[in-house]
């Protein structure tokens, strides 16, 4: 799943690419579009909203796209070789006198009158990269649910659009809470979000992704991706599980809720995602199945001695996130 990051570069690179062109062909390769026809409208602006893309067109239509897993655009020059994969996975090919647009492996692909673009991405919550950003509005949403577990909560869109796995692990371990952690148990929750936010925007020209300011190998990440390594901070190996990411239930005292069995999510079914953390320290409980993690003092608390299986390993110190440090140019992610 990209991050609001990923979405937002390629939202730029399109928009630098494409916008005040007219399209010269289009080519929707799905049932639903395979006799639309965009040729003679001018590209208008190339907007992310979240991980949403509205690429927007003269005569007020929007192609509306999500990136989901696996899709990407690609730009090429008129002449030159498609290589973002088998010819198949092409799902719409935008063409202009100078470039051409091909959108892999999209599983969303609709288009719409631009008057109608809330029916696609209203019920996003605030963008962390947007304009539209509103702390208070993310927080009455996030606080709404006191029992979530924050890690599900920091990726549920309706909440605070565009943040992903990554920075949510990332911001509950610099946060020091386990991403099980009840929201209603998280101390200063507008903080930990901040902290989100922060780490997002720092990425958002660095091609590598980078949550604790190192671009060098190894080094980019403090626990997401780290299973069983040590812990940069205190040494203990970090644990990795699945986190439910599921909406929670509708609460059954609720006057509107259905009639009909309450389908439950949690490790019998429903999505998760992959997570990391550090048992030291992040406070709070670890997964269902695991018991509590720890009753350590977080990074976020006052201590910060080492604890656990440190084994001859100094801890990493990373320098303060820098925004616009990272490298420029590179491979980009979609
Ligand atoms: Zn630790």
């Amino acid at each position: 799943m990209p991050e609001g990051d990923t979405v937002a570069r390629a939202a730029g690179r399109m928009q630098t690419a494409l916008a005040g062109r007219v399209v010269t062909g289009s080519d929707f390769r799905v049932p639903r579009w395979a006799t639309a026809d965009l040729a003679g409208r001018t590209v208008l602006e190339v907007v992310p909203r979240g991980k949403h893309l509205l690429t927007r067109f003269s005569g007020g239509l929007t192609l509306h796209t999500h990136f989901r897993l696996e899709g990407s655009w690609h730009l090429y020059r008129p002449g030159e070789p498609w290589t973002g994969g088998p010819h198949w996975q092409i799902r719409v090919v935008l063409t202009t006198a100078e470039r051409v647009a091909v959108g892999y492996r999209l599983p969303v692909i609709d288009l719409l009158p631009t008057s109608e673009e809330a029916n696609v991405v209203g019920h996003l919550g605030p963008d962390v990269l947007g304009p539209d950003w509103d702390l208070e509005r993310v927080l009455v949403a996030l606080t709404a649910e006191p029992d979530r577990p924050v890690g599900a909560a920091l990726l549920d869109q309706r909440i605070l659009a565009g943040l992903g796995n990554i920075y949510r692990t990332e911001a509950c371990f610099l946060h020091g809470v386990t991403p099980w952690t009840p929201v209603g148990s998280v101390e200063d929750p507008g903080r930990l979000v901040e902290r989100a936010r922060a780490l997002i925007r720092a990425n958002i020209d660095r091609p590598e992704r980078s949550t604790t300011g190192s671009s060098r190998r190894g080094e980019t990440h403090w626990v997401y991706g780290r299973g069983a390594r040590p812990c940069r901070r205190c040494g203990t190996p970090i644990r990795r599980a699945e986190q439910s990411v599921a909406p929670p239930p509708p609460d059954p005292n609720h006057p509107n809720h259905p009639a009909g069995p309450v389908k439950r999510a949690g490790p019998a079914g429903g999505p998760t995602r992959v997570t990391y953390w550090c048992p030291s320290c992040q406070r709070g409980p670890g997964p269902p199945d695991a018991g509590p993690a720890s009753g350590a003092p977080g990074p976020g608390g006052t201590s910060r001695r080492a604890t656990g299986a440190a084994v001859g390993r100094r801890p990493f110190r990373a320098a303060a996130i820098r925004p616009g440090t990272g490298r420029s140019g590179g491979p980009g992610r979609g």
